[in-house]
């Protein structure tokens, strides 16, 4: 069983509508060790882990994808970015919700965190 986190809970760094900003901090849901990301790299996994094409995704994010996918309701395109925290090597996945809101200027939203299981 996988362990689902509100990104509200898990992220320092959201606006009001829960955008991230910059700088911001995943906080690692076993150590809580701070993970932050940037526009570029964001911009970068957009680009090569959409999830709307299936191409190029990994079975675990497009497993991520339709196990969850009725969890949120946004009009904005999706995709999954597999990490591991850089101190206990916990590994979660975060879907982020891309939109642009001015024209080239995309914001992310993280929609869902999810830990792919409790331990073994
Ligand atoms: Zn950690």
């Amino acid at each position: 069983m996988s362990m689902t986190f509100d990104p509200e809970s898990r992220f320092g760094g959201l606006d009001d509508k829960g955008f991230l900003v910059y700088p911001n901090a995943y906080d690692c849901y076993q150590c809580h060790y701070g993970v932050s990301f940037s526009q570029q790299s964001l911009q970068r996994s957009r680009d090569t882990h959409s999830l709307l094409g299936s191409n190029g995704s990994s079975g675990y994010e497009e497993n991520l994808f339709s196990l969850h996918s009725t969890e949120w309701e946004s009009p904005g395109e999706h995709f999954a970015i597999n990490i591991a925290c850089p101190r206990c090597g916990a590994a979660v996945g975060i879907v982020f919700e891309a939109t642009e809101s001015l024209p080239g200027f995309i914001r992310f939203r993280p929609v869902l965190v999810v830990a792919p299981s409790s331990g073994t």
